[in-house]
C-alpha cells in the first residue's frame, strides 16, 4: 500500500487481547496510526474469564517482541522466562502494563464493540473502485453507535465468546437451551468463586481438549475435599489415548502433564468416562438432568446437577459479513491456513511459519489474526499470533522483506509420538511416528515427517488418523479436499 506510511493511514485493530495489543505495539513501533477497539471495560476480557487457569506455555513464549521493547523502554522487567503464569497474571504483569503504557494507552478505546466492518460506500457485491475505499467500522460505544473509518483492519477478536454447544450435531442439543441455568461454558473457577455450585454435586464435563482436562482436574481436587462430588466425563471419541496427549514428549511440559494427570484420574476411577458419547439431548427431571447419547445403545447418564461444556469455540463470522473473505469451509480459518491446522489431520502442534500471505483475504487490507485466524481449530498458541501480528503489520507498511521472513519455533504437543494402537502405557511410549510409521527422530522430535512436509510448504503428514501405512508406502488422502499426507 503506497500511501500506508503517510500520517492519514490508520489501522483499526479489533480486540485488545494479547494478539491485538501485539499488533498495536508493532504498528506504534513503525509509526503507523492505530485505533484499538475493545468490547470490554479492560484488556483481554477473554483471558480474564479464566484468570485462575495456569497457562502451559512459559513467559518466554507469551510476550511479543515489539510489546516487550515498548515495555522495556518504560522500565518494565520481563518475568522469569521459564515461569508459568496464570491467565490472570499474564494480564496483570504484561497486558495491563502494556495497554496503560504511554505508547499504547492513547490508542485504545474500551467499551467499544465493533459490530460490523465494511468498505465505505461498498457492500460486498460492488467491485469497481472498492480497493481504494476506506474501511468503515460500525462501533457500539457508551455514547451510542458510531461509524469509524480506517485504511486497514486487523481483526483480533478471538473466538472464546462463541463457545461450541454440547450437541453432537454442532447446534445445541435438544434441551440444552432450556437447561442454561445449569450449564457453564469454558473454564469456570471451580476451586474458587464457583466452588459452591459444584461441591457435593454430580457434575458432567463435555469436551476433550486442554480446557476440559483442566476442568476435570479441578473437579477431582474438589471431590477430594467434598466426597459427595461425582465427576462424569463425556467425549465423542472412543479412544481416550490421543486425548491424553503427548505426555513427557510434549514440548511444553505443563501441557503434557495435563494429559498425564487426566489419565491418572481415569486409571484411579476418580471420574467416570463416557466414550463415544455424542450428546443428543438433555432432559430436566425432578432428580437432576438426564443426558442421552446419539448412539441409542449407550445408557443415558442420569442425575446430573451441573454441566460444564468445554468443547472449543468458533469465530464470529457476522463481523466481516460485508467483506470479501476466503475461509476454509469447515475450519473457518483463512483458506491457506486450514491445511496446516485441521484437527482431523494434525495434532502435533507444528505449524509451518506463516504470516501475511496465508492470512490475506480477497479484501486487501483486511486480516484476521490471533485465535480467530484458526477459526474452529484448537491448539492456537500466543507465539503463533505474535509472529502473525509482526508479519501482517510489516506487510501493511510495505516492508515486504520483513513481512515475508516469517519464523516460528513452536513447542510440539508430542501427540504424534504416541502409539495409538498400543495398550495404554504408564507414560506415553515413543513407539510410532505420525502416519503410523516408525518415529523419524525421537519422541521429543515428534512428527518429523510432518515438520518436513510443512517446512516444504505442504500440508503436513497428519497425525490424527491412527495406525496408517508404513512411512515408505504412499499415504492416502484421509479428508476429501485436503492434501494427501506423508506422500
Ligand atoms: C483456557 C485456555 C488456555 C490457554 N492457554 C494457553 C497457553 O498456555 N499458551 C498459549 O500460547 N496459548 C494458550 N491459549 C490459547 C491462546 O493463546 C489464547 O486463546 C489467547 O487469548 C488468544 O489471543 P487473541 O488476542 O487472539 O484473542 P483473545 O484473547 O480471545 O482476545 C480477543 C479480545 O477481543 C475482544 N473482542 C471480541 N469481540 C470484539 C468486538 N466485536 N469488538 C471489540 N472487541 C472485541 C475481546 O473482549 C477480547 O479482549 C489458551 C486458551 C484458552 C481458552
Amino acid at each position: 500500500m503506497s500511501d500506508s506510511t503517510t500520517r492519514a493511514f490508520k489501522v483499526a485493530v479489533i480486540g485488545a487481547g494479547p494478539i491485538g495489543l501485539a499488533a498495536a505495539a508493532h504498528l506504534v513501533r513503525r509509526g503507523i496510526g492505530v485505533e484499538v477497539f475493545e468490547a470490554g471495560a479492560s484488556v483481554a476480557t477473554h483471558l480474564e474469564s479464566y484468570a485462575h487457569v495456569r497457562l502451559f506455555s512459559p513467559w518466554r513464549y507469551n510476550v511479543d517482541s515489539a510489546a516487550r521493547e515498548l515495555l522495556q523502554d518504560a522500565g518494565w522487567s520481563m518475568p522469569a522466562p521459564d515461569g508459568l503464569p496464570t491467565a490472570g497474571e499474564l494480564v496483570e504483569h504484561y497486558l495491563q502494563p502494556l495497554a496503560s503504557s504511554s505508547a499504547l494507552a492513547p490508542h485504545i478505546r474500551f467499551e467499544h464493540r465493533v459490530l460490523r466492518v465494511s468498505r465505505a460506500g461498498f457492500d460486498k457485491l460492488k467491485t469497481a473502485g472498492r480497493e481504494q475505499a476506506d474501511f468503515m467500522l460500525l462501533v457500539e460505544t457508551p455514547h451510542g453507535v458510531k461509524e469509524v473509518r480506517a485504511q486497514a483492519v486487523i481483526d483480533a477478536s478471538g473466538t472464546w465468546a462463541q463457545p461450541n454447544p454440547m450437541g453432537i450435531h454442532g447446534y445445541p442439543a435438544m434441551g440444552e437451551v432450556e437447561a442454561q441455568d445449569h450449564i457453564a461454558y469454558g473454564m469456570p473457577d471451580i476451586l474458587g468463586s464457583r466452588r459452591a455450585a459444584y461441591a457435593g454435586k454430580s457434575v458432567m464435563v463435555v469436551g476433550a481438549g486442554h480446557s476440559a482436562a483442566g476442568n476435570l482436574l479441578a473437579l477431582a481436587a474438589l471431590a477430594a475435599e467434598h466426597p459427595g462430588t461425582r465427576v462424569h466425563w463425556v467425549v465423542r471419541s472412543k479412544d481416550l489415548r490421543k486425548i491424553f496427549g503427548g505426555g513427557s514428549a510434549d514440548g511444553l511440559p505443563a501441557r503434557g502433564a495435563l494429559g498425564l494427570n487426566l489419565r491418572r484420574l481415569v486409571d484411579q476411577q476418580l471420574l467416570t468416562p463416557h466414550q463415544g458419547f455424542g450428546v443428543q439431548s438433555i432432559e430436566q427431571t425432578g432428580d437432576g438432568m438426564t443426558v442421552r447419547a446419539l448412539d441409542p445403545s449407550l445408557p443415558p447418564v442420569e442425575g446430573i446437577d451441573e454441566i460444564i461444556v468445554a468443547a472449543g469455540s468458533r469465530p464470529d463470522l457476522a463481523l466481516a459479513r460485508e467483506l470479501r473473505t476466503r475461509l476454509d469451509p469447515w475450519i473457518e480459518s483463512t483458506e491457506a491456513l486450514a491445511d496446516l491446522i485441521d484437527p482431523n489431520l494434525h495434532s502435533c502442534g507444528t505449524v509451518r511459519p506463516h504470516g501475511h500471505k496465508e492470512l490475506a483475504h480477497p479484501e486487501p487490507g483486511f486480516y484476521a489474526i490471533g485465535a480467530k485466524s484458526y477459526g474452529r481449530a484448537p491448539n492456537f498458541l500466543m507465539a503463533t499470533g505474535y509472529e502473525q501480528a509482526r508479519s501482517v503489520v510489516a506487510a501493511l507498511t510495505g516492508d515486504w522483506a520483513a513481512a515475508d521472513e516469517v519464523q516460528l519455533d513452536l513447542p510440539q504437543t508430542g501427540v504424534c509420538s504416541v502409539d495409538l494402537a498400543a495398550p495404554a502405557p504408564q507414560a506415553p511410549a515413543p513407539a510410532s511416528g505420525c502416519c503410523g510409521g516408525p518415529a523419524v527422530k525421537d519422541a521429543s522430535a515428534c512428527c518429523a515427517l510432518d515438520e518436513a512436509e510443512k517446512s516444504a510448504g505442504n500440508a503436513g503428514c497428519g497425525c490424527a488418523s491412527g495406525p496408517a501405512p508404513a512411512a515408505k508406502e504412499p499415504a492416502q488422502a484421509v479428508i476429501p479436499g485436503r492434501a494427501a499426507c506423508c506422500s
